[in-house]
């Protein structure tokens, strides 16, 4: 039996810790398990990750033993172990982390600093003379019993501190100890009554005759249900139970889903002829049992999910597990019905917009095996199956995929590499692929494949580039009548505009005042419903001055526009029609989203303005306009990336219009109407694109010329930031001099773009290079110089791996 046993803690740190396993645990603790553990003054949830026959050298001493054990069974097994240290890896992040990233959340306890007054500390209160703050904190302690020091430090903040709290705790006047908050997620059960079946001699009351009746043409009930069904019936159960005619017991069941599919039926076409000759080669794929990868090509409607319908009920069939992500927006039920309809209840979903308790219970209906198939947004990548057969990665380009906190992990990306570590087929769909999928394609590590029409030759919308210098107003002549047009056929639109609010920005122009955020190095967006004005980053919120404040002047402008403004002159413009608008404003009830469109689907609105939601998700057939009121927004913003996701968002939206039996018109509004990201997409041209942008890419080597590491620190102090950053600099130098990273360059340090973030300043450093392993090489020495430079100076490094993902 092994004695000692290697924990990853979920905090914050590289290093792994050994403990001793007690006597008690060493039959039951396996590798996988989640432990709680001593460390420093606390108790923290850490992961098993090895077992060994004794400690490693030199620590012998000093080691703990783990204080208990939190699960009955491994909750992750040796391969996804692997795939964790990968990613850990890969990313330089804490083991620990990436583990806690992975799992459902609520699965984490913690202990805190639990306060209480000691007998002395009580005393005081009665004898009195304290002063009035320490008399008014020590009452609150009295007061709660016991209460957490971090929330005492947030009821008098100012008041007390940390070490005020702990002087009294050196006077003996209060007690200060670690103590475990109880927050998990927990199964949840439910009691159920079932009918035993078999005669009883005696006569039974009638009560009980009527509900042993029912229960006898229902077999099984919850309990809950009899107890709506029949007034006071525990009574009458428990008889029942005595006399052996039922009998009670308590079952795990699952939370009801709140996304829910719309059971309709769809039935199964036969194949295209080239939907055939697609299949025909996944499946090659699939009956090799090895790492297979392609990438399928497809405009939007030629039939990509259909396909991965069939390419997953072949991996089912042979006794094989698939794995579908979708982006964050298209969960919808129309998709999942269709899903469903296929398989049935054979389905888990996991996704942020579910609570923590189904999050949970659908996780555990694949860590049991109870389903086959997981779909779901970027985390449901780590879905816990053990014979993963197919990964799916729809709209493989679409930003959401990327985590932009904590792990910044690419979800497509660790696609690739579980599909790689457990040999499987890896699926990437999309009508516009990202630069670097495509890239590899061409380099021959995918497999490419085409779809490169419509189902039933259904024909791409046409569409017109309207140049806005010559036009006044939000909307061009040329869109304006086209909706007209639209509303007469009684046919339905969509506008689109990637900014929410209504107006960018306030402007005196008799001072030049405008209004930013203290938090953010942005100015604030004038809403127009309560007359805000906000941070769309850190939800700082004012309300709206009506005159200047710096000069009174009477003539404060609004500038730019955003999607309420253009609602507003589109209902002002067609007075009598149905708008509606949809983006995060009109959307952060749970479910709204998904009630707007519906509203879209059965005909109650007419016209749909709204952000990027309205990009994906489903296919209308009476949507036959789209326009795009500026083409500019996402063009304009400072990242190599732009013309990219110009040009997949424009052919995403206009890949709304027509899905159905008509012809489908687009009409995209923009100041550059000869920008190569504006053409080709007007011609529905991904791969004339793909050759311009490579040759822009090649020549300034960007990525997938190169790969990028991001060191970014960010601090409360502005000063102290920037002399880090300026150390960061010096250390990323000297390495280089030292010949640690050749053909690696150092772009920086300057401050980031949006310099003040959520209140934290922010510097960064660019590290650019040839070759992924040396540019990792090099961040990670970089990163433990630094972390010993930076260590209790109240700044952070976080690193961001651009997701050029190339194998
Ligand atoms: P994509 O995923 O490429 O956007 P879909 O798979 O959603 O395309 O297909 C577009 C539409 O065509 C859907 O309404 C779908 O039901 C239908 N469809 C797909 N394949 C066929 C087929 N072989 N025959 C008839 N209709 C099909
Ligand atoms: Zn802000």
């Amino acid at each position: 039996m092994k004695e000692i046993v290697e924990v990853a803690v979920g905090l914050p740190l590289y290093k792994t810790f050994h403990y001793r396993i007690p006597e008690k645990m060493k039959s039951s603790l396996q590798v996988g398990m989640r432990v709680l553990v001593p460390f420093k003054d606390r108790k923290v949830t850490g992961f098993t990750i090895d077992l060994l026959d004794q400690p490693p050298k030199g620590i012998e001493e000093k080691l703990r033993e783990v204080d208990n054990l939190l699960d009955g069974a491994p909750l992750i097994d040796l391969q996804m172990l692997r795939f964790y240290r990968w990613i850990s890896d890969y990313y330089l992040y804490p083991l620990g982390e990436v583990v806690k990233t992975g799992l459902p959340p609520g699965l984490h306890l913690k202990s805190e600093m639990i306060l209480s007054l000691t007998q002395d500390g009580i005393e005081s209160l009665t004898k009195g003379g304290l002063d009035p703050i320490q008399e008014r904190i020590f009452r609150e302690i009295e007061r709660c019993g016991k209460v957490t020091l971090k929330k005492m430090l947030k009821i008098f903040p100012g008041e007390t501190s940390r070490s005020q709290l702990f002087a009294w705790k050196r006077k003996g006047l209060v007690n200060i100890a670690a103590g475990v908050e109880g927050k998990d997620v927990r199964p949840k059960f439910e009691k159920f009554v079932q009918y035993c079946g078999g005669g009883f001699a005696k006569p039974i009351p009638r009560k009980q005759a009527e509900v042993l009746n029912w229960l006898e043409e229902k077999g099984e009930v919850p309990y809950s249900e009899l107890g709506r069904r029949f007034k006071s019936s525990s009574k009458a159960v428990q008889s029942l139970q005595a006399k052996g005619l039922v009998t009670i017991c308590s079952r795990e069941v699952c939370r009801d889903l709140s996304i829910r599919s719309e059971l309709k039926a769809y039935p199964r076409p036969e194949l295209t002829s080239d939907q055939e000759g697609i299949l025909v080669e996944i499946l090659k794929g699939i009956h090799s049992r090895r790492f297979s990868p392609f990438l399928i090509h497809g405009v939007t409607g030629s039939g990509k999910t259909e396909i991965y319908l069939r390419a997953i009920e072949e991996v089912l069939a042979q006794g094989r597990e698939a794995i579908v992500l979708v982006p964050e927006i298209s969960l919808t039920p129309q998709l999942l019905s269709r899903f469903e309809d296929r398989f049935g209840k054979n389905l888990a979903l996991l996704h942020s917009g579910l609570g923590k308790g189904e999050r949970y219970d659908q996780w555990r209906k694949i860590w049991k095996g109870e389903v086959k198939t997981a779909m779901g947004a970027r985390s449901a990548i780590f879905a816990p199956f053990k014979n993963v057969g197919i990964i799916i990665v729809d709209e493989e380009h679409d930003p959401s995929y990327k985590q932009e906190e904590k792990l910044k992990y690419h979800a497509r990306d660790l696609a690739v590499v579980r599909a790689k570590q457990v040999e499987a087929t890896l699926l990437l769909g999309s009508a516009t692929p990202s630069l670097e999928s495509f890239y590899n394609a061409e380099k021959g590590k995918f497999h490419l494949l085409h779809l490169p029409e419509r189902i039933e030759g259904r024909p791409l919308p046409r569409v017109e580039v309207v140049d806005m210098k010559g036009e006044e107003g939000l909307l061009s002549g040329k869109l304006k009548a086209s909706l007209q047009k639209n509303i007469e056929e009684k046919k339905q639109s969509l506008i689109f505009l990637n900014r929410r609010g209504f107006a960018n920005f306030i402007l005196c122009p008799e001072c030049g005042l405008t209004f930013k955020c203290p938090n953010c190095s942005v100015t604030l967006t004038y809403h127009l419903r309560d007359r805000s004005l906000q941070c769309h980053y850190c939800d700082y919120r004012i309300p709206a001055p009506g005159d200047c404040p710096k000069c009174e002047g009477h003539r404060l402008r609004g500038m730019g526009i955003g999607t309420e403004r253009l609602e507003q002159e589109i209902k002002r413009l067609f007075p009598d029609i149905r708008v509606e608008r949809m983006d995060r404003d009109t959307t952060s009830r749970k479910h709204s989203h998904l009630q707007i469109l519906k509203r879209l689907e059965s005909g109650n609105i007419d016209i749909l303005v709204g952000t990027q939601m309205i990009v994906k998700g489903h296919d209308f057939p009476n949507v036959t306009f789209v326009g795009v009121a500026s083409a500019d927004t996402s063009l304009s913003f400072p990242d190599f990336r732009s013309s990219e996701r110009t040009f997949q968002l424009l052919t995403q939206v206009a890949g709304r219009a027509g899905r159905g039996k008509t012809f489908g018109e687009v009409v995209i509004q923009t100041f550059n109407p000869d920008h190569y990201s504006i053409l080709k997409a007007k011609d529905h041209d991904f791969v004339g694109f793909y050759q311009e942008e490579i040759q822009f890419r090649r020549a300034l080597e960007y990525p997938p010329f190169s790969r990028l590491i991001n060191f970014r620190l960010v601090g409360n102090s502005e000063k102290r930031t920037k002399v880090m950053a300026e150390e960061m600099g010096r250390i990323g130098q000297s390495l280089l001099k030292r010949g640690h990273g050749k053909g690696i360059e150092i772009l920086g340090p300057s401050a980031a773009p949006f310099a003040k973030m959520r209140g934290k300043y922010r510097w960064q450093m660019l590290a650019k290079g040839k070759r992924s392993q040396l540019l990792h090489q090099f961040a990670r020495e970089l990163a433990a110089k630094l972390e010993a430079q930076i260590k209790g100076k109240g700044v952070n490094l976080d690193i961001d791996v651009d997701p050029v993902f190339i194998l």
